[in-house]
């Protein structure tokens, strides 16, 4: 088994902040997005946003990293 935590606090009130894995599709666009979201104040902070487009039986994959202070 192979466990691997990443703590992150919330730049704000220093809670411990959630990964929330989001997906959407909207218009042959399927949207995944990676953040994390602070459970007390609602803070996000996006980590990584996937998108996948079906174009005409090729699959678009565009895929765009956030740098962010995580500490
Ligand atoms: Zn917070």
């Amino acid at each position: 088994m192979r466990s691997r935590t990443t703590v992150v606090t919330c730049p704000r009130c220093r809670n411990t902040m959630n990964l929330v894995i989001e997906s959407e599709s909207s218009g042959g666009v399927r949207r995944i997005t990676y953040l994390y979201i602070c459970p007390v104040c609602r803070y996000r902070i996006t980590q990584e946003e996937t998108s996948v487009k079906l174009n005409g039986g090729k699959i678009e994959l565009r895929r765009r990293v956030y740098v962010s202070r995580l500490h």
